[in-house]
């Protein structure tokens, strides 16, 4: 239709210009760690002094980095495509949780992996890690007072072609209707500050360009189920 038209052209809008100011903002980003190096060489054993105020500085930029780079994956998703590879999924959900290990710690929350997958999914390893950090990281913000984290691929056909289901299941806040609508619109978020509203959008990207689906289940006070839908390899 004619709005979905204007829709897709205001978005890749959006990304021309967003990926031109990231390339900029990164820039100015490498000069300030680099003379911040600089600096604590300078001042030599002084620097202990202001160890929180150089690890504050540290985090900062390192998180302005981390948004650059979010924006430009968004606005240039074909840019980061890597190699895609053929593997059982199990291996590479268990692999996301030491990364994620200090926040799971931090919240209380109990972990359970449910691996049945038995097919083959084609995929970057990276991109699917990528794709279910997002989601448990977002899963644990929705579960600030603990609670349970499931992990579970299972073998599972869709629309009659056979693929596999990976589920990350929280027993957070949940959501309400409307805000579950747009939690994959790019740059929608309730986070205000901390949050920049594109993982969730990156994440569907990724999975949607090797043929697959994702899609979200819950209901406020009823935690939220997010399913990939990923084909079989063949
Ligand atoms: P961000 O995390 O930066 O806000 P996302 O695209 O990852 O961006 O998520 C968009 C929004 O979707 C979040 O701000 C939040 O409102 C909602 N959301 C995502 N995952 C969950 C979840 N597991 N439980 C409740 N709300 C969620």
């Amino acid at each position: 239709t004619t709005k979905q038209l204007i829709m897709s052209e205001k978005l890749a809008a959006i990304g021309e210009i967003t990926a031109g100011v990231a390339h900029e903002i990164n820039n100015p980003i490498a000069v300030m760690q680099g003379n911040l190096e600089v600096i604590r060489s300078v001042i030599g054993e002084h620097a202990e002094l202001a160890s929180t105020e150089f690890q504050l500085l540290d985090e900062q930029i390192r998180r302005i980095s981390q948004i650059v780079t979010k924006l430009l994956q968004f606005a240039k998703p074909e840019e980061f495509a890597g190699f895609v590879e053929r593997y059982l999924p199990g291996k590479v959900i268990a692999d996301c949780l030491p990364l994620v290990k200090h926040l799971l710690a931090k919240a209380d929350i109990e972990v359970r992996l449910e691996d049945q997958a038995t097919r083959f999914v084609f995929m970057n390893r990276t991109e699917l890690q990528q794709v279910m950090v997002n989601l448990i990281v977002n899963a644990i913000h929705a579960m600030p007072d603990g609670g349970t984290l499931t992990l579970s691929a299972r073998d599972a056909d869709w629309d009659r072609s056979s693929g596999v289901e990976i589920v990350v299941r929280d027993t957070g806040v949940g959501m309400e209707q409307d805000v579950a609508a747009r939690v994959f619109d790019p740059f929608f978020t309730t986070k205000r500050q901390d949050g920049t509203g594109l993982g969730l959008s990156i994440s569907q990207t990724l999975v949607t360009r090797q043929g697959g689906s994702i899609s979200v289940e819950t209901g406020p006070g009823k935690g939220a189920a997010f399913s990939i839908w990923l084909p079989e390899a063949a």
